[in-house]
């Protein structure tokens, strides 16, 4: 049965047959079948033209998960070792730079 999903990459609603649907968020890269949802609510998916976007922003937002949490890991230590500067180091070039992680 179609439906409507919520691309949040393009800001539009898109019609789905049901098989479509590529859930970025719970790291999937290939359609899974849809569920309906409770009350009519439209779930959020990025459409098949988008897709690509959503799993290279998705891609980046593990990555800054990553910075975030070894960071979180070193913030207990001491300022002046070199782990916790490393790790200051990688958030800081992350933060700024497109090219941070390279
Ligand atoms: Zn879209
Ligand atoms: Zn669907």
């Amino acid at each position: 049965m179609s439906h409507k999903h919520w691309c949040d990459i393009g800001y539009h609603e898109w019609e789905c047959d049901g098989t479509q649907a590529v859930r970025v968020w719970a790291g999937e890269t290939k359609p899974t079948p849809c569920e309906p949802m409770p009350d009519n609510g439209i779930e959020l998916v990025s459409c098949p033209k988008h897709l690509e976007e959503d799993l290279r922003r998705f891609a980046k937002m593990k990555d800054l998960a990553e910075v975030l949490q070894t960071y979180q890991d070193l913030i207990w230590q001491p300022e002046d070792t070199p782990e916790y500067k490393e790790a200051i180091r990688m958030l800081r070039a992350f933060i700024t730079g497109p090219n941070g992680l390279n």
